[in-house]
């Protein structure tokens, strides 16, 4: 008998009860499963990443890689490149312009969006045309976004945008932890490929002229000589060096001179295709690799380069107009060459020594 003398509570239904459970048990399992997927997927991409070791492949896997991988309608990635260095570097690593519409490198974050100047933390939610306005390419149709900060030693250097077609996929409420992670691997991956890339390309690089070094020709040598045979296409060489050099240092100065070698250096490149290697080989010489190029347009663009030095003085920069000559040797391709990796460049070289002796500011071909 009830103390109260009210009716005691019916006793549970112990079937009603473990039927609950079980329906809590099973939820709990599927979230639990749902949620080792979403881990494993993000480790997965998180490898991929870690894995890679060029610049342009690790743009792909942060822009297209993720979009395909989270099936997402959109995602960019917007840096930080103050002093245009990622701008200059990625034409060196193989990257065509034009290849990363995904990706936006930026004098100053906040200029694109005021939200880039305070993002510390993911931020998810609707997308709000104006208020998200700069962050993704027109023609996506983005409901709801992910904008993630990449951040090294607690400074911004960019951000990570997602963004999906499901207003439901990114909601304020959503657990942001895995894709701050992320965003952290990725800042620091580019942080540590833009690095190593600096480093090869500053070993590849002649500091005074910004044209690529002897190192860097004779690497590309062998691979245009392979890609030349392989697919029947010609490729000449070009030597050029400046005449009576020495007198424009003993006369002028080495700073002049230093002038002088760099004139000379934009000038050669104003000439040429994007696909033409130019190298500061050594002192006052230039070697030039020029894939699909034979013998006679190689002359001519020889001429053109001669007449681009010749034809207007330098300035030396204290008020001086220095007349300034090129001599120019030319070799190319042949069947006939057993060892072409010398035989190219000894050819070439052979040709200036030609220029040189019947008088220089001249070309001279193959005999
Ligand atoms: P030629 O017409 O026969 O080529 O005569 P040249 O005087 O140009 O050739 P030479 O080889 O006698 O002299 C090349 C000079 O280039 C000597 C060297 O001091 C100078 N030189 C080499 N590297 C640099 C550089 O980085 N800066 C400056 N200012 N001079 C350099
Ligand atoms: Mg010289
Ligand atoms: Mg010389």
């Amino acid at each position: 008998m009830s103390r109260s003398g009210s009716t005691p509570p019916a006793p549970p239904d112990p079937q009603r009860e473990i039927r609950r459970l079980s329906a809590q048990i099973h939820t709990l399992t599927a979230e639990a499963q749902h949620n080792e997927a979403v881990l494993k997927h993000f480790h997965e991409r998180e490898f991929t990443l870690l894995g890679t070791e060029k610049l342009p492949r690790l743009l792909e896997e942060l822009t297209r890689g993720l979009r395909r991988s989270f099936a997402l309608e959109a995602v960019t990635l917007i840096l930080h490149d103050p002093d245009h260095e990622l701008r200059h570097l990625l034409p060196h690593t193989g990257s065509p312009p034009g290849a990363h519409p995904d990706i936006r490198l930026l004098d100053r974050l906040d200029t694109l969006n005021p939200i880039l100047g305070r993002l510390r933390r993911p931020l998810l939610g609707p997308y709000l045309g104006e208020d998200h306005a700069g962050l993704f390419n027109t023609g996506h149709e983005v409901r709801s976004i992910a904008l993630l900060p990449l951040l090294r030693h607690d400074l911004l250097v960019g951000s990570l945008n997602l963004g999906s077609r499901d207003p439901r996929r990114f909601t304020s409420r959503h657990a942001s932890d895995f894709l701050h992670h992320l965003a952290t691997i990725g800042a620091i991956c580019l942080e540590n490929i833009a690095n190593r890339e600096r480093l090869v390309l500053a070993g590849l690089t002649d500091p005074l002229t910004s044209l690529h070094n002897r190192a860097y020709l004779e690497s590309r040598l062998q691979e245009e000589i392979e890609a030349a045979r392989r697919y029947g296409h010609p490729l000449s060489c070009l030597f050029a060096d400046i005449d009576h050099f020495k007198r424009v240092n003993d006369q002028h100065g080495h700073d002049t001179g230093d002038q002088v070698l760099r004139e000379t250096a934009l000038r050669i490149k104003g000439c040429l295709r994007a696909s033409d290697i130019a190298t500061r080989y050594g002192g006052e010489e230039f070697a030039l690799l020029l894939p699909q190029t034979g013998p006679a347009e190689a002359l001519q663009l020889a001429r053109r380069i001669r007449h681009a030095i010749a034809a207007t003085p330098i300035p030396s920069g204290h008020g001086r107009q220095l007349d300034i000559t090129l001599s120019i040797g030319v070799g190319s391709l042949s069947e006939s060459m057993q060892t072409p990796q010398e035989q190219l460049l000894q050819q070439a070289d052979q040709a200036l020594y030609r220029a040189k002796r019947q008088g220089r500011n001249r070309v001279e071909g193959t005999t």
